[in-house]
């Protein structure tokens, strides 16, 4: 069967006896883990152009999520392996990251598609001090109705050890182009709830693996839903006013979700599930609403959620060190709304 390269046998070990001898590059940076935030596109230009545009704004929603949290990012525009073309390509490109970043204790994958509605809120690691996977999802769906939408594969986190690289490695098989996935988009689709006849993608394939061999995994899955790691837009985006008027940012659940992401929107391709001009102006919705947050400090918003357009929210000072002090969420995060 396909794999992911050479079998990588002791990585723990060798990962600690290098973090020793480099303790200029350690994993945990002020106290906490160190986070590398990995997202990508497809090599070439978009189908339709305007996706190339809502690309570049979801990573500028990321790059400002990341300044503002000290994680740092990697944006991947190549596929490493052409065999794991399309939604596989996260998969040799976290190894690759995993094993050439040693300093790095977390991979954070998060899809292109997907955005950060609340600057404020960050994930709470030390809760997963004993787990190796962090995912969204619901246990009952994953375990009581085998459902193909139980967990989400558009953001979740890794850790750097042996046990993600085993992980990987018995999730990847199903991933080459071609008669393999076809014919395990089958398997797929015969054993998960509400999977269309596909071929075989990464979700499902985690889904179904988590299933069949739940005694070996399970421990170290941390499923989560008591904020938004992922959140479907469709319930969200329509509700940004409401959330403005009744709670702030820092909250990370359905007051005010972590994360955004656009499942069944292909502005980028030219199929999808829903019309592009509702995805297009949900994902405007979207990055403006959670742009407004960065740009508080700056002394600006959008004239609206569906404006480019910014307008002032406050006079120039000659003395701007105090709206620093009022402003800056990194160091007063319940004012950041
Ligand atoms: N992706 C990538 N390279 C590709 C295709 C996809 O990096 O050639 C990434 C991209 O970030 C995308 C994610 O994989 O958001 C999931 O792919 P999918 O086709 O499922 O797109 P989505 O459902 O997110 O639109
Ligand atoms: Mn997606």
């Amino acid at each position: 069967t396909y794999t992911l390269g050479p079998k990588i046998a002791n990585w723990d070990a060798e990962r600690r006896a290098w973090l020793q001898s480099n303790p200029e590059f350690p994993s945990l940076v002020r106290g906490k883990p160190r986070v590398l935030l990995v997202t990508g596109s497809p090599p070439k230009p978009c189908d339709n152009p305007i996706g190339d545009h809502y690309l570049l704004k979801a990573i500028k929603n990321k790059i400002d999520y990341c300044r503002l949290h000290g994680i740092e990012i990697v944006y991947n525009l190549a596929h490493l392996d052409m065999e794991l073309a399309g939604y596989w390509a996260k998969l040799p490109l976290i190894r690759k990251l995993m094993l050439s970043h040693p300093e790095v204790e977390w991979i954070w994958w998060m899809d292109s598609d997907a955005m950060f509605t609340d600057m404020v809120f960050e994930i709470p690691l030390a809760k997963y001090d004993k787990h190796n996977l962090v995912i969204h999802g619901y246990p009952d769906l994953l375990f009581d109705q085998k459902s193909w939408i139980a967990l989400n594969t558009g953001s979740f986190l890794f850790r750097n050890c042996q046990w993600s690289l085993d992980l990987l490695d018995v999730w990847a098989p199903m991933g080459p182009k071609g008669p393999i996935r076809e014919e395990a988009g089958k398997i797929l689709t015969a054993n998960l709830k509400g999977r269309p006849a596909f071929e075989a993608d990464d979700q499902s394939a985690l889904i179904y693996l988590l299933l069949s061999q739940k005694d070996q995994w399970m421990e170290k899955v941390f499923v989560e839903n008591s904020y938004y790691l992922h959140g479907y837009w469709a319930g969200l985006v329509d509700r940004y006013e409401e959330m403005i008027e009744k709670y702030h940012p820092g909250l990370g659940d359905e007051r005010w979700p972590f994360v955004t992401h656009f499942v069944g929107c292909k502005p980028c391709g030219s199929y999808g599930d829903y019309p592009v001009e509702r995805c297009l102006s949900s994902m405007e919705r979207a990055f403006n609403f959670a742009d407004n947050q960065v740009l508080k400090l700056y002394g600006f918003r959008h004239r609206g959620l569906l404006s480019p357009k910014i307008k002032r929210i406050r006079n120039e000072t000659a003395t701007p060190l105090e709206s620093v002090d009022q402003f800056d969420i990194r160091r007063h995060p319940m004012q950041g709304s």
